[in-house]
């Protein structure tokens, strides 16, 4: 969906964000009535709702900024791998496979996205903003710091040259798969038993939030478990299992800190050390070939 004009755009805006806040209250109700976690501190639950407007703005601005490029880039590849490949089905139950496909690939590449995101020290800098909150609840979902966004905008790509015109625009990809983070992060005791496999809940997603090295890069999959079975990352909390989240005291820089400059002091602080390593080796090797 093309967005050209002001007005569009507001109003794309203000209705995101009216759906954001009134899902914030719901789950605020739920929380306050079936909490997994007693008493938690309010002020990341505050800070989280105060920085919605400004991650919604910065989503719809990469939108905006991107669009064009990704339709351009789209045209090029012929208009996507898998429409070139077969004839879309057609009807409700035609659209409902493609969607639960789409769903599928989508949990699959994010899986992945979110693996490196781990593994990778440069790009956990993009990443630990949103595990930094130790009262974890659905206001969680938002606190995803600008970079995360311009990294899983740019990996998008090859999705969408891959699905072509069968991808969700903008708004359905984002009812889609934003706001099931509402669900994920909730503070409520709703154990999914015997679908706990199949769709993820807010008992299995804390795990992934866990600060207890036995649930370390376990449950990555936003969506489907299944993805985590597949790759040997699944991890089942037993009945009572609601463990403490967060990072190490050591690393949180507190919460607007996180929200703004501290990843890109840590990008800055991997750099300089990768150029003083760098420097050290070379002047290592010129002082070896003197000696010689
Ligand atoms: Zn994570
Ligand atoms: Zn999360």
């Amino acid at each position: 969906m093309p967005l050209t004009h002001l007005s569009e755009l507001s109003w794309l805006y203000l209705s995101l964000l009216g759906t954001v806040l009134l899902l914030t209250g719901v789950f605020y109700v739920l929380e306050e009535l079936f909490p997994a976690e007693r008493h938690q501190t309010a002020s990341s639950r505050w800070f989280n709702t105060a920085y919605y407007p400004f991650i919604v703005a910065w989503l719809l601005l990469l939108q905006f900024v991107c669009a064009p490029v990704f339709s351009v880039a789209l045209i090029r590849a012929g208009g996507g791998f898998v429409p070139q490949l077969i004839n879309p089905p057609r009807g409700f139950f035609g659209n409902l496979a493609v969607t639960m496909a789409f769903a599928v690939a989508w949990d699959l590449w994010q899986y992945w996205v979110h693996r490196l995101q781990h593994a990778c020290p440069v790009f956990w800098q993009t990443h630990r903003f949103h595990h930094s909150d130790t009262a974890l609840n659905a206001s969680a979902q938002a606190r995803h710091h600008l970079l995360n966004y311009v990294l899983h905008t740019i990996l998008y790509l090859p999705l969408l040259l891959i699905w072509g015109s069968l991808t969700p625009h903008f708004a359905a990809t984002f009812v889609m798969f934003r706001l099931w983070g509402f669900v994920n992060h909730a503070n409520t005791r709703l154990d999914l038993g015997f679908v706990t496999p199949i769709i993820s809940g807010p008992h299995w997603h804390r795990i992934h939030h866990s600060t207890s090295p036995e649930h370390y890069d376990k449950n990555f999959a936003a969506f489907f478990p299944f993805i985590d079975i597949l790759f040997g990352t699944y991890y089942r909390p037993r009945k009572d299992e609601y463990p403490q989240t967060g990072i190490p005291i050591a690393d949180f820089s507190g919460h607007l800190s996180e929200a703004t400059i501290a990843p890109f002091v840590g990008l800055y602080r991997l750099g300089w050390r990768r150029i003083r390593r760098l420097t050290e080796r070379v002047s290592k090797s010129s002082v070896s070939s003197t000696s010689h």
